[in-house]
């Protein structure tokens, strides 16, 4: 399996959506934080390019 980058701000970008919708909902079922830069949200900070908490 090759690696991905983890940033979902850039993979959405790469149709990881559509490559791997089950994937991102793990990442963003229960998000906690929020990207203050592009507004998507994840469950955890390093998967998003720049955080504030929820
Ligand atoms: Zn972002």
């Amino acid at each position: 399996m090759k690696d991905k980058p983890k940033k979902l701000c850039k993979l959405v970008k790469k149709d990881f959506l559509k490559d791997d919708l089950k994937e991102y909902v793990k990442l963003v079922n229960k998000p906690q934080y929020i990207c203050d830069k592009c507004g998507r949200v994840a469950n955890d900070k390093k998967n998003l390019c720049s955080t504030e908490e929820i």
